[in-house]
C-alpha cells in the first residue's frame, strides 16, 4: 500500500473520475489546493478500461488488458460505447449473470474508487465523472447510475471538454481567453469551444462524434494486417478471437510506434502460418485520412455553429491520447493557424478537471446548506478576490422538444422547446392548443434530437394532465422546459387549474430498484 501525501482531515473526500473508453484517469485536490492524479494500486496514472472476469472476481486495468489474448472470452472493454443502451441492446455474460453497460462500468469505477482510498488512507464519499460533451441523456444518465453502483454520490456529470478547459484554465483565470478543446480519446470524439473570462468558464459551442475515436484507428492497422495475412495464405486471422485479440493488440503498438517513429514492423501468426508487414508513417497516414477528414469536418462545423473564425480562438487545447498522433496535430494546426496549448497532459487534464468541478459543487452545496464540509483553505483556493467562486457554465449539446400535431400537413412535428446550444441552466415556457375539440388529457411527448420528425429523435418521456370536458379545439395549454446544472430534465404542463410536472424518466438504463438489485449484486464481487 502508498503511503498518503494527503493527511488533511475533512468531512467529504470527493475525487474526479476520467471514465474513458480505452483508460480511466482520477484525480483529487490534495491539503495545499493542488489537484493531483491518484495512482493506482500497480502505481499507474491511468487504469485500461478492461475487464477480466475470473470466477467471482473481477480484475481491472493492466492485468485484465494482458489477459486479453489468452482468455478473450474473460475480458470486456469498449464498454462506454454501450452506454444508455438497456439490458436487452447490450450486456455481457459471466458465471451465468448478464451485466449491463452501466453494471461493468460500476465495475470499473469500484476499482478506481478502492484503489484512491487506499492510496489517500480515507473513505470517498462522493465524485464528478466526466463524459463526451456529445452523451445524450440516456448516456449520461447510465454514467451517473454507473458512479452510484460503485457506491459513490455522483456530484455531477460533467463534459470532458469542460473539465478540461478547467484544468487548463485555473491557473490562467485572469487572462481572458477562448480555448478550442480537440478531444479525441479512444472511442469518442468532441470538439468544444470554450472561453475564460473574469473567473467564468463558459461553454460557447460543442459538437462531436461518439463512435470516432482511437480504436477506429486501431482497426485500420488490424484490417491491413488481416488483408495481408489473407493474400498470402487464403485464410482471415480475424474469425478466430484469440488471434483477432492478439493481431489487435499488436496494432495498438504498432500506431503508438508510428506516433514517434516513420516506420514499425507487425508480425503475426495464426494456425502455424505467419506475415510480417512494414508499417510506414506515410502508409498509415494515408489509410486512415478519412477519419482524419471525419475530425477535420466536424471542427469546422462547429465553428460554424458558434458563428466564429480561427483568428477568433486563442489556443487549441488537446485532450484524448489520440492526439499524440502527429498528423492529428498537423492537421489542426494546419487548419487552425493556431498554437497548440502543451501545458496540460492529453491523458490527465479531464480527471484533474473533473476534481475541481468536485471541489467547486461541494463548495456549492456548504453555500447552499450553510455547513462547511471542506477545509476553509481549500474555500479560498478556488474563490475569486471577492470570494466568490469560479463559475461554469455549460451549454445544451442537443434540443429537446415537445411532439405535436400540424392541422395544415395532418402530421405529427417536433417543437424545440430548448434547442442545442443553449447555456444552461435555463427554463423555456409555450402556449399550445388542443389539437382536437372535447380532448380528455393533454399527452405531452418529449423527444430528444435535431430533427423535424418524431421519429427521428430519441423519446425521452411523457407528461400527462387531465383536461376539462367540452374545450374547444386549440384550448391553450401552457408548457415549461426547466434543464439544472446537472442536466437534469423536468417539464411541467399546466391547464385549467391543474398542473403536473415530471422528472424525465429516462427510458434506458435501470430503474431505481434494479440499481438497488444490482448494487446488491455487485457485492458480491471481488473488484481487483
Ligand atoms: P483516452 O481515451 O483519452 O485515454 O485515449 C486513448 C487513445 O489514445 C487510445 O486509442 C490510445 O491507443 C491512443 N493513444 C495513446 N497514446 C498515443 C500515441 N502516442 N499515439 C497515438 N495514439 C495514442
Amino acid at each position: 500500500m502508498s503511503a498518503s501525501p494527503d493527511s488533511t482531515p475533512s468531512v467529504r473526500k470527493a475525487i474526479g473520475i476520467d471514465l474513458g473508453t480505452t483508460f480511466c484517469a482520477i484525480a483529487h485536490i490534495d491539503a495545499y489546493g493542488k489537484p493531483q492524479i491518484i495512482p493506482n494500486s500497480e502505481s499507474e496514472r491511468i487504469t485500461p478500461s478492461v475487464i477480466l472476469f475470473d470466477g467471482n472476481s473481477a480484475i481491472v486495468g493492466t492485468l485484465a488488458k494482458q489477459n486479453a489474448v489468452s482468455e478473450p472470452e474473460k475480458i470486456v472493454d469498449f464498454v462506454k460505447r454501450e452506454m444508455g443502451k438497456s439490458k436487452g441492446e447490450f450486456h455481457r455474460d459471466f458465471n451465468g449473470k448478464g451485466y449491463s453497460a452501466e453494471e461493468l462500468s460500476a465495475i470499473i469505477v469500484k476499482k478506481l474508487k478502492n484503489d484512491a482510498e487506499k492510496y489517500l488512507g480515507q473513505g470517498i464519499s462522493d465524485a464528478v465523472i466526466t463524459v463526451p460533451a456529445y452523451f445524450n441523456d440516456a448516456e449520461r444518465t447510465a454514467t451517473l447510475h454507473a458512479g452510484q453502483l460503485a457506491g459513490l454520490n455522483v456530484l455531477q456529470i460533467i463534459n470532458e471538454p469542460t473539465a478540461a478547459a478547467l484544468a487548463y484554465g485555473l491557473d490562467k483565470l485572469d487572462s481572458d481567453q477562448t480555448v478550442f478543446v480537440f478531444d479525441l480519446g479512444g472511442g469518442t470524439f468532441d470538439v468544444t469551444i470554450m472561453r475564460i473570462e473574469g473567473h467564468h468558464i463558459r461553454m460557447l459551442a460543442s459538437n462531436g462524434d461518439h463512435r470516432l475515436g482511437g480504436k477506429d484507428w486501431d482497426d485500420v492497422i488490424v484490417n491491413w494486417v488481416a488483408e495481408e495475412f489473407d493474400k498470402a495464405h487464403g485464410e482471415n486471422p480475424l474469425l478466430d478471437l484469440q488471434s483477432y485479440q492478439d493481431l489487435y493488440s499488436r496494432a495498438v503498438t504498432g500506431k503508438l510506434q508510428l506516433s514517434g517513429r516513420s516506420r514499425s514492423t507487425i508480425v503475426h501468426s495464426y494456425n502455424g502460418r505467419s506475415v510480417k508487414i512494414d508499417l510506414t508513417r506515410e502508409d498509415f497516414e494515408a489509410r486512415s485520412r478519412h477519419l482524419l477528414e471525419k475530425c477535420k469536418a466536424i471542427c469546422e462545423i462547429v465553428m460554424q455553429e458558434a458563428q466564429m473564425t480561427w483568428p477568433q480562438i486563442d489556443r487549441i487545447l488537446l485532450t484524448g491520447g489520440m492526439t499524440r498522433m502527429p498528423a492529428v496535430r498537423e492537421m489542426i494546426s494546419a487548419i487552425s493557424g493556431l498554437p497548440l496549448a502543451e501545458d496540460v497532459s492529453p491523458d490527465e487534464a479531464v480527471a484533474i478537471g473533473a476534481a475541481i468541478q468536485a471541489i467547486l459543487a461541494l463548495l456549492g452545496e456548504e453555500d447552499r446548506l450553510g455547513e462547511r464540509v471542506l477545509p476553509i483553505e481549500t474555500r479560498e483556493q478556488f474563490s475569486t478576490a471577492d470570494g466568490g467562486l469560479i463559475r461554469v457554465t455549460n451549454i445544451t449539446t442537443h434540443t429537446m422538444g415537445v411532439v405535436l400535431w400540424d392541422d395544415s400537413k395532418v402530421e405529427e412535428y417536433v417543437f424545440p422547446m430548448i434547442k442545442k446550444m443553449t447555456p444552461i441552466p435555463v427554463e423555456t415556457k409555450n402556449s399550445f392548443g388542443t389539437a382536437k375539440a372535447n380532448m380528455k388529457n393533454a399527452i405531452v411527448r418529449v423527444v430528444e434530437g435535431e430533427s423535424t420528425v418524431p421519429s427521428e429523435c430519441t423519446p425521452l418521456g411523457v407528461c400527462e394532465i387531465e383536461l376539462p370536458p367540452f374545450l374547444p379545439k386549440g384550448s391553450p395549454v401552457e408548457l415549461t422546459y426547466r434543464y439544472d446544472a446537472n442536466q437534469v430534465l423536468e417539464v411541467t404542463v399546466d391547464a385549467y387549474g391543474k398542473q403536473n410536472r415530471v422528472f424525465i424518466a429516462r427510458t434506458t438504463g435501470l430503474s431505481a430498484g434494479e440499481i438497488a438489485t444490482a448494487t446488491a449484486d455487485l457485492s458480491q464481487i471481488k473488484v481487483m
